[in-house]
């Protein structure tokens, strides 16, 4: 995938990406993301899942931290925000940074994505699941919708980016290693 969509990714979820830049012996994911940019979108939808626990922990500690010495919530003299709230979204943050799963590689293999992270739960592996379902069926060239074809290489493509008589056969959508 194209460098800017690379450091896109990045810096969106830099707790999946920690690892982006680390040594070849510790990771594969130093090689990025290797695979074409028409998956991007679903990368970045299946990273959003990943990411959202943490994001949304983060936000309401961030909202607290803004409102310390002052109302939840508008000008009211009740529910006022105390350091000890902050100091328990910010546990919650720290908790949920814990949980974001670290991904050690992103490619493709015969013609689908495959997602791989270090210690993720049930709900990370059934989105990763999703997300490479739906490679099958999503042109690795431009993310049009599209088909697995080939015979010996095997590749996920639109009509446009399918080899010439490759076309009229199709594989099926998503097989199990
Ligand atoms: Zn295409």
């Amino acid at each position: 995938m194209r460098e800017e969509l690379d450091s896109l990714l990045c810096e969106k979820y830099p707790l999946l990406f920690k690892d982006r830049n680390a040594d070849m012996r510790t990771t594969a994911m130093c090689w990025g993301f290797a695979h074409g940019d028409g998956w991007f979108n679903i990368i970045d939808t299946l990273c959003w899942h990943l990411h959202a626990g943490y994001d949304r922990a983060k936000s309401n500690h961030n909202y607290l931290v803004s409102r310390l010495g002052k109302s939840h919530f508008g000008d009211s003299n009740k529910n006022i925000v105390v350091q000890e709230d902050i100091d328990e979204s910010k546990a919650k943050m720290d908790a949920e940074a814990e949980l974001v799963p670290t991904v050690v590689q992103v490619k493709e293999k015969f013609g689908t994505l495959r997602f791989y992270i270090h210690a993720g739960t049930d709900a990370h592996y059934n989105y990763i699941s999703f997300a490479e379902s739906m490679s099958g069926v999503t042109c690795e060239t431009c993310g049009k919708p599209g088909k697995r074809l080939g015979r010996g290489w095997i590749y996920t493509a639109c009509e446009e980016h399918a080899e010439d008589d490759d076309w009229a056969d199709s594989l099926a959508t998503y097989e199990e290693e």
